[in-house]
């Protein structure tokens, strides 16, 4: 079949596996490093974590106590979120992803920095 690249969804390969809802906290405990509830009780288990071609990426877990996987959406970096590392990095601080509540640092890949956890880009190394 070919492929459409109007539909923004087709972007996003995912996993294929059942999306976790309200995916703004669970981003928020998955990037402060803190255990991710699990839809079936108990907690989920990250199995790694994709970039998509929209700048987005996508992160698969897996359920401790029932094996069922899920993934997690993961938003692009915001205009703030990006003028805090911006910040961060001119007061010659090491960058923060600014999602986690203290850390973790953003890694740098190449010149840009990226979440070691959510793997989403929040701006340019200089
Ligand atoms: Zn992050």
């Amino acid at each position: 079949m070919p492929r459409t690249k109007s539909t923004p969804s087709e972007e996003t390969a995912g996993f294929g596996v059942e999306e976790l809802g309200d995916a703004k906290k669970m981003e928020r405990l998955y990037c402060s490093g803190r255990q991710v509830p699990s839809p079936m009780g108990g907690f989920l288990v990250a199995l790694g974590v994709r970039g998509e071609s929209d700048g987005t990426s996508t992160v698969l877990f897996e359920c401790q106590s029932s094996s069922l996987r899920y993934q997690l959406p993961v938003r692009k970096a915001t205009r703030t979120e990006k003028s805090k590392v911006k910040a961060q990095t001119e007061e010659g601080l090491d960058p923060l992803c600014p999602r986690g509540e203290e850390g973790p640092s953003l890694v740098r890949r190449g010149t840009d920095w990226f979440c070691p956890r959510c793997n989403i880009k929040f701006g340019r190394a200089v």
